[in-house]
């Protein structure tokens, strides 16, 4: 299944329910996440709900329900707090989550209709891995394949690739367990480790330590009878060779490999990991962009003797008795061809672990460029303010949010998080989409009027509705028509009037400086009732040619991954 057309304006797919699952974390949350900001790592489950969902004896089954209905009439939307309708229904986010929206959540488990869950998304903190011993009815039926990226914050190959496989696979059969951003606060500093490296703590670790939680955690979840097979997803230095070749390929480099920490694991699911590992590479290696990026397997024979590797993730998996493999892309490649490495390798374990899947883009590294820009996009206070981020400005002024607005807004994608800027003013906050910041929001603090959901328009002279939220597309001009006791204040569109309802309004009239992408054609069309603000849908111009302002260049798509080869470490995996 497509799950993100992209012939609209941008936002949604439809027919997909989220399940966000949350759970309090018991023990003392990591350093870098302020004061009711959370950056816990998230666990996506995808596939069969009945067996995903082996998490429902887990006490969780969240709906996070956030439309982003940029095509959805208005008139469909909802009350505020009340459920959307599926149709409505549309991105699967994991992002922050707050105490309300558990509440909603939890309120929505008994409702949850098997037809719309296709994708669950599970929130992994302490309480969520069942205990041991408690019975899983699903246990007889197929392994479940957990991948895990972002376990060393600089090797965003990795990290994207496992980001692909939330927002852009559908499972078909078996089920697959993504965390996409273990090292969630490392991934945001573009650091390595920001209380040292995390895959070496895995053998034994001090409570004190601050990623003692988070290690636990993903612990809990590997040890989790359920899961079958473990996908550690790495960056990796040069290109690892059996022999010496040059400096950039030989025996202590790790990039392009499939690790294994012994030959085979007897008796269990996978356990044949030689020669799965080499299944898998094979696989990777008859889609070579250059011959150059062959892949090899590298067993580390961790259990004669490699103090190293008996302290990583994946040895911990191994003696809990499950199959774990480190796959390992090049730093040499950009990130786009880092995932579509790591994709190539993660969608050969699949099918070795009967797990069917459709992808929503052509494996290339064109079409994975594409799916990590794509859907990028923010949403605040129960979805009033919406902002598409893919050609977003370096900064978004005077967006009006209350108080409690940044701390629980809801991204699109697993490795976004809003976060208080940590060097800039006051109440700044930061939008960050994996190693990268991609705007800085500057909000107007406001009371929320909660007596409106949308507008009525005239878009291109035709009426129609305008919920908060949506992304109305107009080729020649738009009218907000007049509401009793609400004004309107287009961003951007100066009437000189305080209530700018009832003005025909064209492209030509907004000062491009104040659009919301770098084209100008993107605006903030906002709606008050006296000084409390009640909500905003955006405009996006269509046609006519793009407005840039001189000090603002058209982005180039280019720049707007990290294509620099991350952190060099000597250590590699
Ligand atoms: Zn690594």
């Amino acid at each position: 299944m497509q799950t993100h057309p992209t012939n609209v304006t941008g936002i949604f797919c439809t027919g997909l329910w989220i399940f966000l699952l949350c759970c309090l974390l018991p023990s003392a949350p990591t350093a870098a996440a302020p004061k009711g900001f959370s950056l816990d790592f998230t666990t996506i489950r995808l596939g069969d709900e009945t067996q995903g969902a082996s998490g429902a004896n887990m006490g969780i089954g969240v709906s996070k329900t956030t439309a982003r209905s940029a095509g959805a009439p208005a008139g469909q939307t909802p009350e505020q707090g009340t459920a959307r309708p599926p149709d409505q229904v549309t991105e699967q986010t994991a992002g922050q989550t707050n105490g309300q929206e558990k509440a909603q959540a939890n309120g929505q488990v008994a409702d949850a209709k098997p037809e719309i869950t296709s994708v669950a998304s599970v929130r992994s903190e302490g309480s969520d891995t069942p205990a041991a011993g408690k019975p899983d009815t699903a246990a007889a039926t197929a392994p479940v394949v957990l991948v895990v990226g972002g376990i060393q914050g600089d090797e965003p190959g990795g990290f994207s690739a496992a980001t692909l496989l939330t927002t852009h696979y559908t499972i078909q059969k078996g089920v697959l367990w993504v965390v996409p951003n273990l090292n969630f606060p490392s991934i945001i500093k573009r650091s390595r480790g920001l209380h040292g490296d995390m895959n070496r703590k895995f053998a034994k670790l001090d409570n004190s330590d601050p990623e003692f939680g988070t290690v636990r955690r993903i612990q809990e979840l590997i040890s989790h009878p359920r899961v079958g097979l473990v996908l550690n997803l790495h960056d990796g230095s040069g290109y690892y060779r059996q022999s010496f070749e040059d400096k950039l390929r030989n025996p202590n480099r790790w990039g392009q490999s499939v690790i294994i920490d012994q030959e085979a694991l007897d008796g269990v699911f996978m356990g044949a990991l030689g020669n799965e590992a080499r299944r898998a590479a094979a696989a990777a290696n008859s889609n070579l962009l250059s011959p150059q990026h062959a892949l090899h397997v590298h067993n580390t024979k961790t259990a004669e003797g490699d103090r190293e590797m008996e302290k990583s993730l994946s040895y911990y998996a191994v003696r809990q008795g499950k199959a774990a493999f480190g796959l390992e892309a090049s730093k040499e490649f950009s990130v786009e061809v880092r995932a579509y490495y790591h994709l190539l390798m993660v969608e050969s374990f699949l099918a070795q672990a009967g797990v069917k899947f459709t992808r929503g883009f052509a494996l290339t590294p064109e079409g994975v460029r594409g799916a990590l820009l794509d859907k990028l996009d923010v949403s605040f206070v129960d979805n009033k303010v919406f902002l598409p981020l893919e050609d977003v400005r370096p900064a978004i002024n005077r967006l009006p949010l209350s108080k409690d607005a940044p701390a629980q807004a809801v991204t699109s994608k697993p490795i976004m998080a809003v976060l208080p800027c940590a060097n800039g003013e006051e109440g700044q906050y930061c939008v960050h989409y994996g190693n990268r910041m991609i705007t800085q929001i500057r909000p107007d603090w406001r009371e929320m009027d909660h007596s409106l959901s949308g507008m009525r328009v005239l878009a291109d002279g035709h009426e129609t509705d305008a919920a908060f939220g949506q992304v109305l597309e107009i080729s020649k001009s738009l009218v907000v028509q007049p509401a009793s006791g609400y004004r309107v204040n287009a961003i951007g569109y100066d009437s000189g009037r305080k209530d700018e309802s009832g003005e025909l309004m064209t492209l030509k009239d907004f000062q491009p400086r104040f659009s919301v992408d770098r084209q100008g054609r993107l605006y903030r069309v906002e709606v008050y009732k006296a000084q409390r603000f009640s909500g905003m849908f955006l405009v996006r111009f269509v046609s006519g040619a793009n407005r840039l302002t001189s000090n603002d260049p058209l982005p180039n798509a280019k720049d707007r991954l990290p294509d620099k080869p991350g952190q060099e470490s000597t250590l590699g995996f």
